[in-house]
């Protein structure tokens, strides 16, 4: 049993599905209770954007959830990705050509792409559908929403384009898969690696802030205790690596990877 005081936050709304959130005025969490991720929206005075939308079979409960706020699909003008995860990403083909998707450059060229071992598509089953990234996004891009200002944050690690979102004024920390609530890991996949993870929370500490809205779990209103517990876990992660490495007898594994470049390098030659 946890001994965490009761949630400050309030919950509009609950069914089999997913729960209905409010975070801060004007930011509502969409929590799913299969695997997709956590979506959000941010309803600025000047624009109204989604930050990742889930699977594709939950879309029409995040539209119930949208329409209780009294969100129109067509008032979304932008849909951030944080990441190429398809539990992030599933649902966005729906919004093809309706809003403008964004999504980190990396993030971007593996969706265009379609690179289902990035997107880790088999684990997640959902259909192959493009998804249509409108926006490349860099480290230092600024999202203005009127009454909130995204800074566009580069946190790589759980894969290599992975990005979070930060409002200095008012403290909200979207940070995807790479802050969590109770600073549980999100694991480094494919392109990612665990000493850009470090680096990304180090960056995370640094902020002044107060709400973190992850992209699995609840919302938090303790990011220095997650990051904090983020990082040492991140360490041990580190070391633990290591270990693995060597008990596996790395070189011997790497040996059919090599195989296949050279064979492939072979035929480039013919
Ligand atoms: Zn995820
Ligand atoms: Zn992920």
């Amino acid at each position: 049993m946890s001994d965490r005081p009761p949630s400050p936050f309030v919950t509009l709304l609950n069914n089999d599905v997913c729960t209905l959130i409010e975070a801060a005025p004007d930011v509502f969490q969409i929590r799913f209770k299969n695997r997709a991720a956590n979506a959000y929206l941010v309803r600025g005075s000047s624009r109204t954007i989604l930050i990742d939308i889930g699977l594709s079979s939950n879309f029409p409960y995040l539209k119930q959830c949208l329409d209780h706020v009294g969100c129109a699909l067509d008032e979304i003008d932008m849909l951030v990705l944080s990441h190429e995860h398809l539990d992030h990403v599933g649902a966005a083909y729906h919004l093809n050509g309706r809003s403008i998707i964004a999504a980190h450059r990396l993030a971007a060229n593996k969706i265009m792409l379609r690179d289902d071992f990035s997107m880790l598509r088999k684990m997640f089953n959902e259909p192959s559908v493009p998804i249509n990234v409108d926006l490349w996004l860099e480290e230092g891009n600024l999202i203005d929403l009127g009454n909130f200002r995204l800074n566009v944050m580069y946190t790589p690690g759980h894969t290599s384009a992975c990005i979070s979102l930060f409002d200095q004024d008012q403290g909200l920390l979207f940070a995807a898969d790479t802050l969590m609530p109770g600073g549980v890991m999100g694991g480094v996949f494919g392109s990612g690696s665990i000493s850009d993870y470090i680096q990304s929370l180090e960056r995370l500490k640094g902020l002044n802030s107060k709400i973190l809205l992850s992209g699995h779990g609840r919302l938090s209103d303790t990011p220095q205790d997650d990051v904090r517990i983020a990082i040492q876990r991140s360490h041990g992660l580190l070391s633990d690596t290591a270990q693995l490495f060597d008990a596996l007898d790395a070189r011997s594994n790497f040996e059919p990877i090599m195989q296949s470049v050279r064979d492939l390098n072979k035929l480039d030659d013919a």
